[in-house]
């Protein structure tokens, strides 16, 4: 028996069209159903050059109405010309508009007989249930760099080129997954004319940035030479790079060297650059690096819309080589600052109280500060934020927090409420990166405070180091969670979690 419908997934460039084809011909070949179709009569020459009367390939993403899925039901209704089935391939099916998938859908109902449908998507998520649950399904993956080095190598030679090793392993990063687009690059690259193609040529013709220059870059960060990472950074731009492959490139680089430092070699990582990159990654922190990359993202997507992108990327790079700096916190505290915004107001018993401001806390700031102060006295006598009430709005305080960021919610979440005095609220955290990423949002989330409980509260974020035992639990500290749950606390414990949200009678 044959399904009715098949529905294949994954990324552009991976083969499922050709694999489409392919089954086509199985299904209608003459000697057929075959899952060696022979590639030699009438209908199988037909499918290979597209031709076939009764294998239909249809665009999703151009072919999306209504009436384009209705001429295609009462095409259905036409038995095949001259093959065992009609097959309809479906190409990108999740573009098709809503009234065409329920269409469709129809037609699955009730199949006609010698009809198959292959769908094709690269968003296998965009499918709604009711049809995928109607297909068999396979998964296409991308395919691994070694895998096309492979199968580069195994053409290159009829071209009478030859490549060296590095221009081949570039050209497969390049190709990300998809052989079809391997082969369209080393076409690009034959028609430079060479004999012979270096590592140096694939980077050239295709704008990629030299592993060397982010090596350099970050040689800069560590040994604190901002002036030299500026020189090296706007030498780099001057030679006409782009700047978005410029910061998918550092993107790259911070996450191999991630993953290096927690143990995986990445295959994007050719063997030459291991030990570079092996030594870079002991002057960071898990964290910093997780810190690097995550404003590295945000930078790529702020360059979409900036008319100042070199300057966005500036500023994130300086950002990015005072990591060192930023989380030095210990430096901070004893320092002992008292925030201007409470002085006056902060009761003699928690005097002892130490807080530390965030790096962004400027003159700017102190007159925000100052203003709202000034509001907050107006309304202070009339209302005052406890624990009790922050407790009971914290689940729809929360989701606020997440539409707006999400990233940082998720890091915020993990800080725990150390007090709350005179709508001061401390909280604290035990993650530098997420100190460090929920300062840089601090107004954002004291804004987001404050117009929810209608009146001025000011939110401020402590590092603290640490400490066996105690866990990340909102308002709540690990012993008290056991009290209440010694199982749940026991879960908490074996993963090392903590508690994002807790639903009612759970
Ligand atoms: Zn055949």
């Amino acid at each position: 028996h044959v399904a009715q419908a098949f529905l294949f997934t994954g990324p552009r460039g991976v083969g499922k069209t050709s694999m489409a084809r392919i089954l086509a011909k199985a299904l209608n070949c003459e000697k057929g159903p075959t899952i060696t179709p022979c590639n030699k009569c009438k209908n199988c020459v037909e499918i290979t050059r597209s031709n076939s009367v009764d294998v239909i390939e249809i665009d999703g993403a151009s072919n999306t109405s209504v009436e384009d899925i209705r001429s295609l039901q009462n095409e259905l209704l036409y038995p095949p010309q001259s093959s065992k089935y009609k097959i309809y391939i479906i190409d990108e099916v999740h573009m098709l508009s809503k009234n065409a998938f329920n269409a469709l859908l129809k037609t699955l109902e009730e199949p006609p007989k010698n009809v198959k449908f292959i769908f094709a998507t690269t968003e296998p998520h965009k499918v709604i249930a009711t049809i995928t649950s109607r297909c068999q399904r396979y998964d296409f993956h991308r395919i691994p760099i070694k895998e096309i080095i492979e199968q580069v190598k195994s053409i290159t030679p009829k071209e009478h080129i030859s490549f060296d090793d590095g221009a081949i392993f570039m050209v497969a990063k390049k190709a990300d997954g998809s052989m079809r687009d391997a082969l369209s690059l080393m076409d690009q690259i034959v028609s430079i004319g060479k004999d012979k193609i270096t590592k140096e040529d694939v980077l050239q013709v295709f704008g990629i940035v030299n592993i060397d220059v982010y090596n350099s870059f970050v040689q800069k960060i560590i040994n604190d030479d901002e002036k030299g990472l500026m020189k090296d950074f706007h030498q780099v731009i001057a030679e006409g790079n782009d700047i978005n492959e410029l910061t998918l490139g550092l993107i790259e680089y911070f996450r191999n060297i991630l993953m290096i430092k927690i143990g995986i070699i990445p295959e994007e990582v050719h063997v030459d650059d291991i030990d570079a990159l092996s030594s870079v990654c002991e002057h960071f922190s898990e964290e910093d690096l997780l810190y690097a990359i995550t404003i590295l993202i945000d930078t790529k997507d702020k360059l979409r819309t900036s008319s100042h992108p070199v300057l966005i990327l500036e500023t994130t790079m300086l950002k990015i080589a005072n990591i060192n700096r930023l989380i030095n916190v210990d430096e901070m505290e004893s320092q002992t600052i008292t925030p201007h915004f409470v002085s006056g107001k902060k009761k003699e018993t928690e005097s002892t109280e130490k807080t530390v401001f965030t790096q962004s806390h400027t003159k700017k700031d102190e007159k925000k500060d100052k203003k709202a102060e000034k509001k907050e006295e107006k309304q202070e006598e009339q209302k005052e934020l406890t624990k009790e009430i922050l407790d009971q709005e914290w689940q729809v305080l929360r989701k606020k927090i997440r539409d707006e960021m999400p990233i940082i919610s998720n890091h915020f979440s993990k800080a725990i409420v150390k007090n709350i005095t005179n709508n001061f609220v401390h909280y604290s955290t035990n993650s530098r990166m997420g100190y460090n990423l929920v300062n840089e949002e601090i107004d954002k989330i004291t804004r987001i405070f404050s117009e929810h409980f209608k009146m001025p509260v000011k939110v401020v974020v402590e590092f603290e180091e640490p400490k066996t035992g105690k866990k990340y639990l909102h308002g709540a500290s690990y012993d008290e969670i056991k009290k209440k749950s010694p199982k749940l606390a026991d879960m908490i414990k074996a993963i090392d979690g903590y508690i994002i949200e807790q639903k009612p009678d759970e």
